[in-house]
């Protein structure tokens, strides 16, 4: 259209990164002549926190760099390509911008507030540049506007939540991923970095590294796959597998956006009609609906999750030093030998399960007495799904200082330790 001629249109990748069921990108690649895609490694998200920790450790940085690897693959197999930077943002754009006559910037909005914060210094400085920043909301499974209640009225009750999501409101289909895109013409992609350019101190932390985890949304794909079709034989041959023990692993590709929550939604539906309804079929739409419901509640309460206190407006919180009891805890070298199988687990491949994840935020909180923010700092670093929603909004339940005052009494060590352990065999497994 004469009107469009020589659009073109920045697409900048975030925690999105794939071609399927990407509105941004959809949407880009219909309105733009060409369009340019730019990931930016921002310095930032590397730093050490005031808490003495990472804000991302090494595990989660190899799987962020697989991811981008993987992005930029599938868009040179389109004949284009991924223009890769590090930098911040908000400076990093503005002069692609000029560089390459942007029209527009795509990008999604998140909810926690540092990323919130570069996105409207990245608006800021394109507003004097005269070119819109545009916002997408697409990560979550249900849209925001598609809820029965506006945000400020969302239930801090999960389950009330819970309950009129799912009966008011529709999980939309995914968008298709884009057949041919036309590409700004690079004359440098830029280079992915090394783990070691990224992390200051990687050198003995790289030797952890055991991951089973490969970042990109084609192993997310598989992935989901494997689990929806080739995990029926495995859960009909195992009758005696526990709720608990039923899991996806999917989190790291949902939290870098290598996979859409939808995507799995919708293939969860086709696999239901294969196979019929599954409890493994219902747990993943939970676990999405949990997910939802802490973005949800990070747009409503904003950085209330992050504070000792939290909502709790009684008591005060405890202090914030770096204990020894905090450092044996975060080294698996409790005594407590569940506890410390499971956090010599999240050390080595940056993942266990939710019931492990609950039981050794509890031993820090109740037994240890430790203030529950440096765990949730140490998950963070740790952790390779790491999504500040799901995280803080997680501990604080588990602290007692969440909003949804309901979860509190969930949370008792002996009760955890036995769903998760019930014949002490894991903690027999402890590594020296
Ligand atoms: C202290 C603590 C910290 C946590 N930190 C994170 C985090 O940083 N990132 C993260 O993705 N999850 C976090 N969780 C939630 C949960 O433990 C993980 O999402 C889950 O263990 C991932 O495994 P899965 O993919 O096999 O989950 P499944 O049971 O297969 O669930 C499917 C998906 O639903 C989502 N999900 C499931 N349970 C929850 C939940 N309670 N809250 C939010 N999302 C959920 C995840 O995206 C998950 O991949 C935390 C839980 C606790 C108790």
């Amino acid at each position: 259209m004469a009107s469009n001629m020589g659009k073109k249109i920045l697409v900048w990748f975030r925690n999105d990164l794939r071609l399927h069921d990407n509105e941004m990108l959809v949407e880009a690649v219909s309105k733009a002549d060409e369009i340019l895609p730019v990931y930016v490694f921002d310095p930032r998200h590397f730093e050490k926190t005031q808490y003495h920790t990472y804000k991302t450790g090494v595990t989660r940085t190899k799987f962020l760099i697989e991811s981008v690897a993987s992005l930029q693959q599938s868009l040179q197999a389109m004949g284009g390509n991924l223009l890769v930077l590090q930098g911040n943002p908000e400076e990093v754009l503005p002069a692609l911008v000029v560089k390459y006559d942007i029209a527009e910037v795509y990008h999604h909005r998140e909810v926690a507030s540092e990323e919130t914060a570069v996105s409207l210094r990245l608006e800021d400085a394109l507003w004097k540049q005269k070119v819109n920043l545009k916002h997408f909301i697409g990560h979550t499974l249900y849209n925001k506007e598609d809820l029965p209640f506006p945000i400020k009225d969302i239930p801090d009750v999960f389950t009330q939540f819970k309950k009129k999501t799912e009966r008011d409101a529709v999980v939309k289909p995914c968008f298709p991923t884009p057949v041919a895109i036309n590409f700004v013409s690079l004359e440098d992609s830029g280079t992915i970095p090394e783990i070691g350019s990224l992390l200051q101190d990687s050198t003995a932390t790289m030797l952890k590294i055991d991951t089973a985890f490969k970042g990109g949304e084609k192993e997310a794909l598989a992935h989901l796959h494997e689990y929806l079709h080739a995990g029926e034989g495995i859960v009909l041959a195992n009758a005696t597998l526990k709720k608990h023990e039923i899991v996806s692993k999917l989190s790291a590709w949902l939290a870098l956006g290598c996979l859409s929550p939808r995507e799995v939604y919708w293939k969860m539906k086709d696999a239901e009609a294969n196979y019929g309804v599954r409890p493994y079929f219902h747990q993943i739409v939970l676990g999405l609906l949990w997910r939802d419901y802490y973005r949800f509640m990070f747009k409503k309460y904003g950085n209330t999750f992050f504070k000792p206190q939290g909502f709790k407006k009684d008591g005060e919180p405890l202090a914030l030093e770096n204990t020894s009891a905090l450092q044996h805890w975060k080294n698996g070298q409790t005594g407590q030998p569940l506890v410390d199988a499971c956090m010599q687990e999240l050390n080595t491949i940056g993942y266990i399960n939710q019931v492990a994840r609950q039981l050794v935020a509890t031993y820090l909180v109740k037994e240890l007495e430790v203030n529950w923010v440096l765990g949730a700092a140490y998950f963070e670093e740790q952790l390779i799904d790491y999504a500040p929603a799901s995280n803080w909004g997680n501990w604080a339940a588990v602290a007692g200082v969440g909003n949804d005052q309901k979860l509190a009494n969930n949370f008792d060590f002996e009760k955890l330790a036995k769903i998760l352990d019930p014949k002490g065999v894991f903690a027999q497994v402890v590594r020296a």
